[in-house]
């Protein structure tokens, strides 16, 4: 469209990134061009050195540069306690709410029929494993409040819940329907400290 191949080519690039529609591809296409090549070469770089550097943690399936991420790495964290989330932004948020000591496990998504996704396509299994490896007294569900974050904890506690260990669920305090990702210091905290069993 603007017969200029490098520009269409980083434009439909932009476009394949969420919530960037054509219009938004463009204005950063061109907001790239003028920036001075450093700038730019910096944004490149750090992608590059992203994909080459950071890959999932072999134990939690967290990111991690190397084998095995910092809060797996951490002694000072206990073994006891694994708390189960969908994705690797949701230990982001809980470790920004601060009051988790334990580890994680993340799962990789949802149990959601309708996008084919199932218990197999996610990191059950892992986590079993886990569970039964390390001495691990309590788990603690952080799914989302919505139909698949409930689909995923119901799967859950049907597999953990005949190895006889503690499991609970972050409380209520979290709005339905909202994502652990994107809520606040202080309901995840709460959510944390009033968990229940479940
Ligand atoms: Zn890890």
């Amino acid at each position: 469209m603007y017969q200029i191949p490098a520009m269409t080519k980083l434009i439909n690039e932009l476009t394949k990134l969420p919530t960037i529609g054509p219009k938004t591809a463009q204005r950063l296409a061109f907001y790239l061009f003028k920036l001075p090549k450093e700038e730019a070469c910096k944004l490149a770089e750090s992608i590059v050195e992203m994909k080459e550097k950071i890959s999932y943690c072999k134990r939690c399936f967290n990111i991690a540069e190397g084998e095995i991420c910092y809060i797996c790495s951490d002694e000072k964290r206990s073994d006891n306690i694994l708390c189960a989330v969908a994705e690797c932004q949701d230990v982001i948020a809980l470790e920004r709410a601060g009051s988790f000591k334990g580890r994680y496990h993340v799962l990789h998504g949802v149990i959601s029929p309708i996008d084919g996704i199932g218990p197999s396509e996610l990191k059950i299994k892992e986590l079993i494993k886990r569970i039964k490896e390390y001495s691990t007294k309590e788990v603690i569900l952080a799914t989302n409040y919505d139909i698949k974050g409930d689909a995923t904890a119901l799967y859950l506690a049907h597999e953990i819940k005949p190895l006889g260990v503690r499991l609970t669920r972050l409380a209520y305090g979290l709005p339905v329907g909202s994502d652990i990702e994107y809520a606040d210091k202080t309901t995840l905290l709460k959510a944390m400290e009033g968990r229940r069993e479940f």
